[in-house]
């Protein structure tokens, strides 16, 4: 992974057989980034990612591997009990060109993944919500 700022925008490279999630959270520590917005592109061969049951308040995740193009990632950077809480999503593309897609677990980068967080000022917590099951956004 490496990284340049430039004004409150980090342009970070994510390397091959670096997983996303964990060099982003591990970016934010380094940085002490406690809010902001995260948006990327790039190809991964290995993936998991979930979608949330809202009826029975829990995540079913699935696990892909193959040749997979990121359309898309987009995201929040949150702080929850002190710690960088990064919320993504991520749209896949497979070899026959659809389009896929969830809440983003686990990627693995197969060529290179482009990454723009964008810094805010100021920090935003997390509370666990008994009626959704999530943890939101105290605002
Ligand atoms: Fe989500």
């Amino acid at each position: 992974m490496e990284s340049k700022k430039i004004s409150n925008k980090y342009f970070i490279r994510i390397d091959r057989g670096e997983e996303i999630v964990s060099k982003l959270i591990e970016f934010c520590n380094e940085r002490s980034i406690k809010l902001g917005e995260i948006s990327a592109i790039g190809a991964v061969n290995e993936a998991t990612i979930g979608i949330f049951d809202p009826l029975k308040k829990e995540y079913h995740s699935a696990e892909f591997k193959g040749t997979y193009e990121i359309l898309s990632i987009m995201g929040n950077i949150t702080s929850n009990n002190d710690q960088p809480y990064l919320h993504m999503h991520i749209m896949l593309s497979d070899s026959e060109y659809n389009a896929f897609g969830g809440h983003l677990n686990k990627a693995i980068v197969s060529a290179t993944c482009e990454v723009i967080i964008d810094e805010f000022e100021g920090k935003l917590n997390r509370f666990y919500d008994e009626k959704t099951g999530l943890n939101l956004v105290e605002l």
